[in-house]
């Protein structure tokens, strides 16, 4: 077959990857760092990030579903481990009790349906985000014994935020461990890593800031980008003053300036919100979005860069608080919404 060369890429730093990960690990102090790799690994690739990862010295995975945890336990070596957060369906039985994966027990049903088979779970405690998770009461109640319970966890709601909500769940998940005979214990997500060594316990579970998402200010200056989307250059055009550019003419020319069309559009997640306020970059220089973000292109300003022709490739300016300003998308949409068009590569 002949190859067709892609028009948009996302350039994956995977020293950056690795940095992160180490940070948190760093940051989760005596507690050991796992990896959230649901969905795709935020969409940057599950299978790599799982690697490079557990290359690194990572242990612990998490995915949502069965079917993404199929996709990854044949990579698993030595005590690895991936547990599957949204729990035990019914359905997922005949796969989940031959699987090396292990579920999160998330209601007493799926415990109920887990407990026969005596094979390793973790169990997800309902400590107020009322999401996934088994009730204080339910907890107390439940004889626990015959269960071989790996990491007892709860997820935090706010911890981005600084709220009281984040001591009372913290005082929830500790009262209700008592009941809880897990043989480790887990709390923290990304930003929760950051609120401090009475959130640690003896593992965490960070996703997005392994990623590069920096949803606290203790993150910013640590943590590094790892996405980088790219695309090319199809067309350059002079704009006239008063041309009206792109649909429903949302830019029109104040002075005469050229501008470059680039072959990426909201099908690959770049979405409306960077209309007339996303930037691309040319080695350091900024190049505005200009008017309306298409399905599958983009004009942008080229003033600053007039030597960019066609086929020339220029990257978004993607670094994730930065990007979520510019669009009014959060940290989390912005990568797993990148889509399927990019040819992803590892630096
Ligand atoms: C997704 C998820 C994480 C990772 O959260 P980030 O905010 O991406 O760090 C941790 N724990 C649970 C239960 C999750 O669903």
């Amino acid at each position: 077959m002949i190859e067709i060369p892609a028009t948009v890429k996302l350039r994956l730093d995977g020293d950056a990857l690795v940095s992160n990960w180490q940070t948190l690990d760093r940051m989760s102090g005596s507690a050991s760092a796992g990896a959230a790799i649901k969905a795709n690994a935020y969409g940057l690739g599950s299978i790599e990030v799982l690697q490079r990862l557990q290359a690194a010295g990572c242990r612990d995975f998490y995915v949502a579903n069965w079917q993404e945890a199929r996709e990854l336990e044949g990579q698993l070596e030595g005590d690895s481990c991936i547990s599957v957060l949204n729990g035990v369906r019914a359905d997922d039985m005949p796969f989940a009790i031959v699987s090396a994966a292990k579920p999160v027990l998330n209601s007493m049903e799926q415990v109920h349906r887990w407990k026969n088979t005596s094979l390793p779970c973790d169990v997800m405690i309902n400590s107020g985000m009322n999401r996934l998770g088994i009730n204080r009461g339910d907890i107390e109640q439940y004889d626990w014994n015959g269960l071989d319970i790996d990491i007892a966890m709860s997820h935090l709601a706010s911890a981005d935020e600084d709220v009281p909500q984040n001591a009372s769940q913290l005082q929830e998940f500790i009262d209700v461990l008592e009941y809880t005979p897990g043989k480790r214990r887990s709390l923290s997500n990304s930003a929760g890593i950051a609120l401090g060594s009475s959130y640690h316990f003896d593992c965490t579970r960070p996703g997005l800031s392994l990623y590069g998402g920096k949803q606290r200010t203790e993150l910013e200056k640590i943590i590094q980008q790892v996405v980088f989307p790219e695309t090319q250059i199809l067309q350059v055009r002079d704009l006239s003053i008063g041309d009206k550019l792109g649909y429903n003419a949302k830019y029109t020319a104040k002075r005469a300036h050229p501008i470059a069309i680039l072959a990426m559009g909201y099908a690959d997640g770049y979405l409306r919100g960077f209309s007339n306020e996303g930037v691309f970059l040319s080695g350091n220089t900024k190049l505005p979005v200009l008017g309306r973000v298409s399905m599958d292109l983009i004009a942008i300003d080229i003033s600053d860069a007039s030597h960019l022709e066609e086929s020339d490739w220029v990257t978004a300016e993607y670094d994730l608080p930065i990007a979520s300003d510019q669009s009014g998308l959060s940290q989390y949409e912005l990568i797993t919404g990148l889509g399927q068009r990019y040819d992803r590569y590892w630096v």
